[in-house]
Protein backbone atom coordinates (compact mmCIF):
# COMPACT_ATOMS: atom_id res chain seq x y z
CA UNK A 1 0.00 0.00 0.00
CA UNK A 2 1.17 3.16 -0.70
CA UNK A 3 0.77 5.65 1.56
CA UNK A 4 0.39 8.96 0.35
CA UNK A 5 2.72 11.25 0.71
CA UNK A 6 1.27 14.65 1.74
CA UNK A 7 0.03 12.75 4.94
CA UNK A 8 3.51 11.68 6.03
CA UNK A 9 4.60 14.53 7.67
CA UNK A 10 1.48 15.84 8.79
CA UNK A 11 2.29 18.11 11.82
CA UNK A 12 -0.47 17.31 14.64
CA UNK A 13 -2.76 19.22 16.30
CA UNK A 14 -2.26 19.60 19.52
CA UNK A 15 -5.78 17.72 20.55
CA UNK A 16 -4.31 15.18 18.87
CA UNK A 17 -2.48 11.69 20.31
CA UNK A 18 0.91 11.48 21.19
CA UNK A 19 1.01 7.79 21.45
CA UNK A 20 -0.96 5.51 19.57
CA UNK A 21 -0.94 1.40 21.04
CA UNK A 22 -1.35 -0.24 17.62
CA UNK A 23 -2.01 -3.82 17.10
CA UNK A 24 0.59 -5.31 14.37
CA UNK A 25 -1.70 -8.22 13.81
CA UNK A 26 -0.29 -12.23 14.30
CA UNK A 27 2.49 -12.00 11.69
CA UNK A 28 1.54 -11.49 8.17
CA UNK A 29 2.00 -7.88 7.39
CA UNK A 30 -1.04 -8.03 5.17
CA UNK A 31 -3.21 -8.42 8.16
CA UNK A 32 -1.95 -4.65 9.27
CA UNK A 33 -5.46 -2.95 9.65
CA UNK A 34 -5.34 0.98 7.60
CA UNK A 35 -5.52 2.86 10.39
CA UNK A 36 -2.21 1.10 11.88
CA UNK A 37 -0.70 2.08 8.67
CA UNK A 38 -2.16 5.88 8.32
CA UNK A 39 -0.69 6.14 12.24
CA UNK A 40 3.18 4.31 11.13
CA UNK A 41 3.66 6.95 8.43
CA UNK A 42 3.60 10.20 10.74
CA UNK A 43 5.49 8.22 13.89
CA UNK A 44 8.21 10.02 14.82
CA UNK A 45 9.09 6.84 16.84
CA UNK A 46 8.32 3.64 16.89
CA UNK A 47 8.49 1.23 19.49
CA UNK A 48 7.94 -2.39 18.51
CA UNK A 49 7.42 -5.40 20.06
CA UNK A 50 10.07 -8.80 18.83
CA UNK A 51 7.42 -10.63 17.31
CA UNK A 52 6.45 -7.80 15.21
CA UNK A 53 7.22 -8.04 11.16
CA UNK A 54 10.46 -6.35 10.59
CA UNK A 55 8.09 -5.27 6.89
CA UNK A 56 6.04 -3.48 9.37
CA UNK A 57 8.61 -0.74 10.15
CA UNK A 58 8.54 0.08 6.21
CA UNK A 59 5.44 2.01 6.64
CA UNK A 60 7.34 4.31 9.10
CA UNK A 61 9.20 7.30 7.51
CA UNK A 62 13.03 6.66 7.00
CA UNK A 63 13.12 9.41 9.46
CA UNK A 64 11.71 7.77 12.72
CA UNK A 65 13.14 5.90 15.28
CA UNK A 66 12.99 2.30 15.20
CA UNK A 67 13.35 0.87 18.72
CA UNK A 68 12.76 -2.92 19.38
CA UNK A 69 12.21 -3.26 22.89
CA UNK A 70 14.28 -6.04 23.42
CA UNK A 71 17.13 -3.89 22.81
CA UNK A 72 15.75 -1.62 25.92
CA UNK A 73 16.52 -4.63 28.53
CA UNK A 74 17.44 -8.06 28.23
CA UNK A 75 14.85 -9.06 31.43
CA UNK A 76 11.30 -8.72 30.83
CA UNK A 77 10.37 -7.84 33.73
CA UNK A 78 12.59 -4.73 34.01
CA UNK A 79 12.29 -3.87 30.34
CA UNK A 80 8.65 -2.99 31.23
CA UNK A 81 9.47 0.18 33.41
CA UNK A 82 11.49 1.31 30.14
CA UNK A 83 9.30 0.66 27.42
CA UNK A 84 6.33 3.03 29.35
CA UNK A 85 9.34 5.84 30.48
CA UNK A 86 10.51 5.80 27.12
CA UNK A 87 6.65 6.48 25.43
CA UNK A 88 6.06 8.76 28.21
CA UNK A 89 9.25 11.05 27.83
CA UNK A 90 9.15 11.16 23.66
CA UNK A 91 5.20 12.05 24.22
CA UNK A 92 6.09 15.09 26.47
CA UNK A 93 8.85 15.67 24.14
CA UNK A 94 6.05 16.53 21.56
CA UNK A 95 6.86 13.56 19.49
CA UNK A 96 4.37 11.08 17.71
CA UNK A 97 4.84 7.75 19.55
CA UNK A 98 3.54 4.51 17.82
CA UNK A 99 3.78 1.39 20.38
CA UNK A 100 3.55 -1.10 17.92
CA UNK A 101 2.62 -4.59 19.52
CA UNK A 102 1.95 -7.99 17.99
CA UNK A 103 -1.64 -9.03 17.44
CA UNK A 104 -4.20 -6.73 18.88
CA UNK A 105 -2.79 -4.81 21.96
CA UNK A 106 -5.42 -5.42 24.67
CA UNK A 107 -5.02 -9.25 23.99
CA UNK A 108 -2.30 -10.34 26.74
CA UNK A 109 0.28 -7.70 25.80
CA UNK A 110 0.06 -5.56 28.53
CA UNK A 111 -1.42 -2.92 26.46
CA UNK A 112 -4.19 -1.90 29.06
CA UNK A 113 -1.22 -1.69 31.36
CA UNK A 114 0.77 0.54 28.95
CA UNK A 115 -2.90 2.61 28.66
CA UNK A 116 -3.14 2.90 32.24
CA UNK A 117 0.26 4.01 32.49
CA UNK A 118 -0.05 6.67 29.50
CA UNK A 119 -3.57 8.12 31.53
CA UNK A 120 -1.79 8.44 34.69
CA UNK A 121 1.25 10.61 32.85
CA UNK A 122 -1.54 12.65 31.39
CA UNK A 123 -0.81 11.48 27.94
CA UNK A 124 -3.38 11.40 25.60
CA UNK A 125 -3.17 7.85 23.59
CA UNK A 126 -5.36 5.78 20.59
CA UNK A 127 -5.94 2.40 20.38
CA UNK A 128 -5.21 0.70 17.09
CA UNK A 129 -7.07 -2.83 17.02
CA UNK A 130 -5.56 -5.69 15.64
CA UNK A 131 -6.02 -9.09 14.34
CA UNK A 132 -5.29 -10.81 17.32
CA UNK A 133 -3.22 -14.53 16.84
CA UNK A 134 -6.29 -16.51 17.86
CA UNK A 135 -8.29 -14.81 15.35
CA UNK A 136 -5.36 -14.86 12.70
CA UNK A 137 -4.42 -18.62 13.45
CA UNK A 138 -8.26 -19.64 13.31
CA UNK A 139 -8.49 -18.36 9.71
CA UNK A 140 -5.39 -19.51 8.51
CA UNK A 141 -5.74 -23.24 9.74
CA UNK A 142 -8.95 -23.46 8.93
CA UNK A 143 -10.56 -23.53 12.03
CA UNK A 144 -13.36 -21.43 12.76
CA UNK A 145 -13.96 -20.59 16.07
CA UNK A 146 -17.20 -20.47 16.27
CA UNK A 147 -19.78 -22.92 13.90
CA UNK A 148 -23.66 -23.23 14.40
CA UNK A 149 -23.01 -26.44 14.94
CA UNK A 150 -20.06 -26.94 17.29
CA UNK A 151 -18.96 -23.85 19.34
CA UNK A 152 -21.51 -20.85 20.09
CA UNK A 153 -18.65 -19.44 22.25
CA UNK A 154 -15.03 -18.46 22.51
CA UNK A 155 -12.82 -18.22 25.11
CA UNK A 156 -9.16 -16.81 24.93
CA UNK A 157 -7.04 -18.07 27.72
CA UNK A 158 -3.28 -17.69 28.81
CA UNK A 159 -1.16 -20.60 29.22
CA UNK A 160 0.90 -18.69 31.21
CA UNK A 161 0.07 -16.50 33.59
CA UNK A 162 2.38 -13.80 36.37
CA UNK A 163 5.03 -15.28 37.83
CA UNK A 164 4.15 -14.44 41.11
CA UNK A 165 0.96 -15.78 41.04
CA UNK A 166 1.34 -18.88 43.63
CA UNK A 167 -2.21 -20.04 43.11
CA UNK A 168 -4.02 -20.33 39.49
CA UNK A 169 -6.27 -17.75 38.56
CA UNK A 170 -7.55 -19.91 36.07
CA UNK A 171 -10.66 -22.01 37.38
CA UNK A 172 -9.88 -25.13 35.44
CA UNK A 173 -12.80 -26.33 36.23
CA UNK A 174 -14.77 -24.14 34.42
CA UNK A 175 -12.51 -24.08 31.36
CA UNK A 176 -13.35 -28.10 31.30
CA UNK A 177 -16.85 -26.95 31.23
CA UNK A 178 -16.66 -24.23 28.89
CA UNK A 179 -19.55 -24.99 26.03
CA UNK A 180 -17.50 -23.48 22.91
CA UNK A 181 -13.92 -23.66 21.50
CA UNK A 182 -10.44 -22.50 23.84
CA UNK A 183 -7.80 -21.04 22.55
CA UNK A 184 -4.77 -20.87 25.09
CA UNK A 185 -2.04 -18.34 24.11
CA UNK A 186 1.32 -18.60 25.36
CA UNK A 187 0.92 -22.16 26.35
CA UNK A 188 3.56 -23.99 24.28
CA UNK A 189 5.89 -24.22 27.89
CA UNK A 190 3.04 -25.91 29.60
CA UNK A 191 1.47 -27.28 27.08
CA UNK A 192 1.09 -30.94 29.16
CA UNK A 193 -0.31 -28.87 31.86
CA UNK A 194 -3.04 -27.53 30.02
CA UNK A 195 -3.73 -30.65 28.55
CA UNK A 196 -3.56 -32.42 32.02
CA UNK A 197 -5.33 -30.28 33.89
CA UNK A 198 -8.35 -30.31 31.24
CA UNK A 199 -9.01 -34.01 31.36
CA UNK A 200 -8.44 -33.94 35.08
CA UNK A 201 -11.41 -31.34 35.53
CA UNK A 202 -13.45 -33.58 32.97
CA UNK A 203 -12.73 -33.05 29.29
CA UNK A 204 -12.92 -35.69 26.98
CA UNK A 205 -9.72 -36.92 26.17
CA UNK A 206 -10.16 -37.40 22.81
CA UNK A 207 -11.56 -34.12 22.18
CA UNK A 208 -10.17 -32.56 18.61
CA UNK A 209 -7.08 -30.08 19.40
CA UNK A 210 -4.68 -28.38 17.62
CA UNK A 211 -1.61 -26.22 17.70
CA UNK A 212 -0.81 -23.34 15.54
CA UNK A 213 2.89 -22.41 14.78
CA UNK A 214 3.68 -19.24 13.45
CA UNK A 215 0.03 -18.63 12.24
CA UNK A 216 -0.65 -16.38 9.75
CA UNK A 217 2.99 -16.37 7.82
CA UNK A 218 4.86 -18.97 5.74
CA UNK A 219 6.84 -20.56 8.94
CA UNK A 220 3.13 -22.01 9.96
CA UNK A 221 2.55 -25.07 10.95
CA UNK A 222 0.03 -27.32 12.54
CA UNK A 223 -0.42 -30.08 14.45
CA UNK A 224 -3.21 -31.37 15.35
CA UNK A 225 -4.59 -34.76 17.51
CA UNK A 226 -6.68 -35.81 20.54
CA UNK A 227 -6.39 -33.60 23.67
CA UNK A 228 -4.53 -36.30 25.57
CA UNK A 229 -2.51 -36.74 22.70
CA UNK A 230 -1.01 -33.51 21.62
CA UNK A 231 1.61 -32.60 23.87
CA UNK A 232 3.53 -36.00 22.46
CA UNK A 233 2.26 -35.19 18.44
CA UNK A 234 4.07 -31.37 19.06
CA UNK A 235 7.03 -32.91 20.70
CA UNK A 236 7.26 -35.02 17.82
CA UNK A 237 6.75 -32.39 14.84
CA UNK A 238 9.85 -30.09 16.83
CA UNK A 239 7.00 -26.87 17.17
CA UNK A 240 7.84 -24.47 19.38
CA UNK A 241 6.71 -20.58 20.51
CA UNK A 242 5.19 -18.95 19.31
CA UNK A 243 1.98 -21.16 18.44
CA UNK A 244 -1.51 -21.36 19.61
CA UNK A 245 -3.53 -24.18 21.46
CA UNK A 246 -7.19 -24.61 19.61
CA UNK A 247 -9.83 -27.14 21.72
CA UNK A 248 -12.73 -28.30 20.63
CA UNK A 249 -14.79 -29.78 18.08
CA UNK A 250 -14.20 -27.22 15.50
CA UNK A 251 -10.41 -28.44 15.12
CA UNK A 252 -12.17 -31.23 13.20
CA UNK A 253 -13.26 -28.53 9.96
CA UNK A 254 -9.83 -28.83 9.49
CA UNK A 255 -10.22 -31.31 6.32
CA UNK A 256 -12.24 -29.58 4.23
CA UNK A 257 -11.21 -25.53 5.61
CA UNK A 258 -7.19 -25.64 5.38
CA UNK A 259 -6.89 -23.30 2.31
CA UNK A 260 -4.22 -22.07 3.25
CA UNK A 261 -1.64 -24.98 3.50
CA UNK A 262 -2.83 -25.62 0.23
CA UNK A 263 -1.41 -22.89 -1.29
CA UNK A 264 1.24 -23.97 -3.70
CA UNK A 265 3.94 -22.93 -2.14
CA UNK A 266 3.04 -23.47 1.10
CA UNK A 267 6.01 -25.41 3.15
CA UNK A 268 8.58 -23.87 0.45
CA UNK A 269 11.36 -21.47 1.66
CA UNK A 270 12.52 -19.02 -0.59
CA UNK A 271 15.59 -16.81 -0.80
CA UNK A 272 14.93 -13.44 -3.03
CA UNK A 273 18.28 -11.68 -4.36
CA UNK A 274 16.49 -8.72 -5.91
CA UNK A 275 17.81 -5.11 -5.01
CA UNK A 276 16.12 -4.28 -1.55
CA UNK A 277 14.01 -1.80 -2.66
CA UNK A 278 12.70 -3.60 -5.62
CA UNK A 279 12.16 -7.36 -3.31
CA UNK A 280 9.17 -5.49 -1.81
CA UNK A 281 6.29 -6.92 -4.61
CA UNK A 282 8.12 -10.38 -5.22
CA UNK A 283 8.35 -11.57 -1.82
CA UNK A 284 4.65 -10.22 -1.21
CA UNK A 285 3.61 -12.49 -4.18
CA UNK A 286 5.45 -15.78 -2.89
CA UNK A 287 3.81 -15.23 0.65
CA UNK A 288 0.80 -14.77 -1.01
CA UNK A 289 1.31 -18.23 -2.24
CA UNK A 290 2.28 -19.76 1.21
CA UNK A 291 5.82 -19.66 1.02
CA UNK A 292 8.27 -17.90 3.54
CA UNK A 293 10.40 -15.51 1.90
CA UNK A 294 13.91 -14.63 3.04
CA UNK A 295 15.11 -11.23 0.95
CA UNK A 296 18.70 -11.29 0.45
CA UNK A 297 19.64 -8.80 -1.88
CA UNK A 298 22.94 -10.02 -3.90
CA UNK A 299 21.95 -7.38 -6.63
CA UNK A 300 23.04 -3.61 -6.70
CA UNK A 301 21.88 -1.64 -9.68
CA UNK A 302 24.25 1.18 -10.76
CA UNK A 303 25.08 3.79 -13.01
CA UNK A 304 27.83 3.02 -15.59
CA UNK A 305 31.12 4.02 -14.97
CA UNK A 306 30.49 5.43 -18.19
CA UNK A 307 27.62 7.24 -19.77
CA UNK A 308 29.62 8.06 -23.13
CA UNK A 309 28.58 5.48 -25.34
CA UNK A 310 24.31 5.70 -24.36
CA UNK A 311 24.71 9.51 -24.87
CA UNK A 312 26.68 9.12 -27.67
CA UNK A 313 23.38 7.01 -28.95
CA UNK A 314 20.43 9.00 -27.37
CA UNK A 315 22.24 12.07 -29.43
CA UNK A 316 22.06 9.68 -32.50
CA UNK A 317 18.76 8.35 -31.69
CA UNK A 318 17.03 9.49 -35.38
CA UNK A 319 19.49 6.93 -36.70
CA UNK A 320 17.32 4.12 -35.02
CA UNK A 321 13.98 2.52 -35.81
CA UNK A 322 13.90 0.68 -31.95
CA UNK A 323 14.82 1.13 -28.79
CA UNK A 324 14.45 -1.92 -26.74
CA UNK A 325 14.45 -2.09 -22.94
CA UNK A 326 15.58 -5.21 -21.21
CA UNK A 327 14.58 -4.83 -17.78
CA UNK A 328 13.02 -2.14 -15.06
CA UNK A 329 16.13 -0.59 -14.43
CA UNK A 330 16.91 0.09 -17.73
CA UNK A 331 13.84 1.94 -17.86
CA UNK A 332 14.51 4.04 -14.53
CA UNK A 333 18.38 5.01 -15.39
CA UNK A 334 17.61 5.69 -18.89
CA UNK A 335 15.26 8.34 -18.26
CA UNK A 336 17.13 9.88 -14.99
CA UNK A 337 20.16 10.01 -18.13
CA UNK A 338 18.19 11.56 -20.03
CA UNK A 339 16.40 14.13 -17.38
CA UNK A 340 20.11 15.19 -16.45
CA UNK A 341 20.89 16.10 -20.06
CA UNK A 342 17.75 18.60 -20.21
CA UNK A 343 16.21 16.32 -22.37
CA UNK A 344 12.43 14.58 -21.56
CA UNK A 345 10.48 11.77 -23.48
CA UNK A 346 10.44 13.91 -26.58
CA UNK A 347 13.84 12.35 -27.62
CA UNK A 348 12.44 9.46 -27.95
CA UNK A 349 9.75 10.91 -30.88
CA UNK A 350 11.12 9.30 -33.39
CA UNK A 351 11.65 5.74 -32.03
CA UNK A 352 9.97 2.44 -31.10
CA UNK A 353 9.69 1.44 -27.81
CA UNK A 354 10.03 -2.14 -27.27
CA UNK A 355 10.35 -3.87 -23.52
CA UNK A 356 11.81 -7.51 -22.73
CA UNK A 357 9.33 -7.63 -19.52
CA UNK A 358 6.41 -9.09 -18.26
CA UNK A 359 3.21 -6.69 -18.47
CA UNK A 360 0.94 -7.39 -15.70
N1 LIG B 1 -1.39 -9.35 21.80
C1 LIG B 1 -1.10 -10.59 21.13
C2 LIG B 1 -0.75 -11.70 22.09
C3 LIG B 1 0.50 -11.44 22.89
S1 LIG B 1 0.94 -12.81 23.88
C4 LIG B 1 -2.29 -10.96 20.25
O1 LIG B 1 -3.32 -10.33 20.32
O2 LIG B 1 -2.16 -11.88 19.45
C5 LIG B 1 2.06 -13.67 22.81
C6 LIG B 1 1.46 -15.00 22.44
O3 LIG B 1 0.58 -14.84 21.34
C7 LIG B 1 2.47 -16.02 21.97
O4 LIG B 1 3.08 -16.69 23.05
C8 LIG B 1 1.57 -16.97 21.18
O5 LIG B 1 0.84 -17.80 22.04
C9 LIG B 1 0.61 -16.00 20.55
N2 LIG B 1 1.01 -15.63 19.18
C10 LIG B 1 1.35 -14.42 18.73
N3 LIG B 1 1.59 -14.44 17.41
C11 LIG B 1 1.40 -15.73 17.03
C12 LIG B 1 1.47 -16.42 15.78
N4 LIG B 1 1.80 -15.78 14.65
N5 LIG B 1 1.18 -17.73 15.76
C13 LIG B 1 0.82 -18.40 16.87
N6 LIG B 1 0.75 -17.80 18.08
C14 LIG B 1 1.01 -16.49 18.15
Amino acid sequence: MNVDDTTRRRPLDPWEPRVFLVGAGPGNPGLLTLRAAEVLARADLVLYDQLVSARLLDFAPPSARRVCVSDLHEHHAERVPLVNQVLVDAATRGECVVRLKGGDPFVFGRGGEEAELLHEAGVPFEVVPGVTAAVGAAAFAGIPLTHRRHASAVAFVTGHEREDKTDSQLDWDALARFPGTLVFYMGFSRLSRIAGSLIERGKAADTPAALVYWATTGRQRTVEATLAELPGAVAAAGLKSPSLVIVGPVVGLRPALDWFAASPLFGRRVLVTRPRHQAGDMVRRLEELGAEVFALPTVEVRDPADWGPVDRVVADLARYQWLVFTSVNGVHFFLRRLRQQGRDLRALGGVRLAVISNLT
